[in-house]
């Protein structure tokens, strides 16, 4: 999924609370992809070049940087987020409901990604088996994407209000 729409997700689903929240999970929702191509666009930007053309995908997948296929498969592993969830529930002694916009981010990725351009690595280092998805530029994705945050985002607008009242 494009990463507006997992920052979109994450705050809705677990930034509930407050609007420090709703950024704390914003953020958690977009890291994924902010700490793998995010990386890379920031060198391309500060070296000049004009990075990996996404526009024609699936070629560029081999042309993308060894250390963004590693960072990638790390972000993108449900079996490392959860033990860093677990890790970090452990050491605050309570949960930060917020870090679930990191698997959520995963899951919404498995059925959108195929398997031509970084197909999701949710079980990476036990497996690499992916899900041969539709890409989340499709039509087929892209307008239920829309009208499904059009909802959630309407039902969290009017929600707030009410209790406001
Ligand atoms: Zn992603």
């Amino acid at each position: 999924m494009d990463i507006i729409s997992h920052g979109l997700y994450g705050g809705v689903s677990f930034g509930r609370k407050s609007k420090i929240s709703y950024w704390k999970a914003f953020f958690f929702g977009i890291m994924p992809d902010l700490f793998s191509f995010g990386i890379l666009f920031i060198f391309s930007i500060l070296s000049f070049t004009s990075g990996p053309d996404f526009s024609v995908h699936h070629s560029v997948s081999a042309s993308i940087p060894s250390y963004v296929h590693s960072l990638y498969n790390i972000t993108h592993s449900l079996v490392i987020a959860s033990i860093v969830i677990g890790m970090l529930w452990i050491l605050r002694g309570k949960l930060m409901i917020e870090l679930f916009a990191w698997p959520l981010h995963i899951l919404v990725d498995i059925p959108t990604h195929s398997s031509e351009f970084f197909p999701t690595p949710f079980l990476w280092p036990v497996s690499s088996y992916h899900f041969d998805g539709v890409n989340w530029g499709s039509l087929y994705i892209f307008l239920p994407n829309i009208i499904l945050l059009s909802v959630l985002y309407i039902q969290f607008y009017f929600r707030k209000k009410k209790i406001k009242k």
